[in-house]
């Protein structure tokens, strides 16, 4: 588990620089709000609503909340901290997983996709490649740890 010093998440005095820069529009002072939360069983509200929701798995990983934090929150860890403790409990939305299974079978977070091109005629992602004299994708190996456990979050997941 992530180790993220309480004394850096103190830090954090809500002057909301973060909120301004986020391009999925997310808040990510709530999530700051929501660690603490964790730890100290007063907003605990603000915790079960940040996990059970879909915001954290919204953020795009850009580190902007992280650049512009006067303070040097470390935002990024946070939001790591929570989607863990999210996919423990079963709470991680599917089409995240599916995505992280896919990557693990195929290097694509999508499996291959159908496009039309403006002449009506047909191409699948693998003829795209070949047109672009793109090397075929390696076959995924030395994976089985992260399956078995993709599969133990899948096992969980109720939605
Ligand atoms: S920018 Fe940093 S200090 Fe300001 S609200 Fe966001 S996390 Fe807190
Ligand atoms: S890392 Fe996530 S929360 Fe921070 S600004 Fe980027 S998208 Fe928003």
């Amino acid at each position: 588990m992530l180790e993220i010093s309480l004394e850096t998440i103190r830090a954090c005095y809500t002057c909301f620089k973060c909120i301004g820069v986020c391009p999925a529009g997310l808040r990510p002072n709530l999530f700051v709000k929501a660690y603490l939360s964790s730890i100290f069983k007063e907003f605990r509200d603000v915790y079960e609503e940040i996990i059970g929701g879909s915001s954290i798995w919204s953020c795009a990983r850009c580190l902007k909340c992280v650049e512009i934090c006067p303070q040097k929150v470390p935002l990024n860890d946070i939001i790591e901290y929570l989607q863990h403790e999210a996919a423990k409990r079963g709470l991680a939305p599917k089409i995240y997983l599916n995505m992280a299974e896919n990557t693990m079978n195929t290097y694509l977070a999508f499996t291959s996709q159908t496009i039309v091109s403006k002449d009506g005629d047909f191409y699948t992602t693998e003829d795209i490649r070949e047109l672009l004299g793109l090397a075929p994708l390696p076959e995924p190996i030395g994976n089985e740890k992260f399956k078995e456990i993709l599969n133990m979050l899948r096992g969980l997941d109720s939605k």
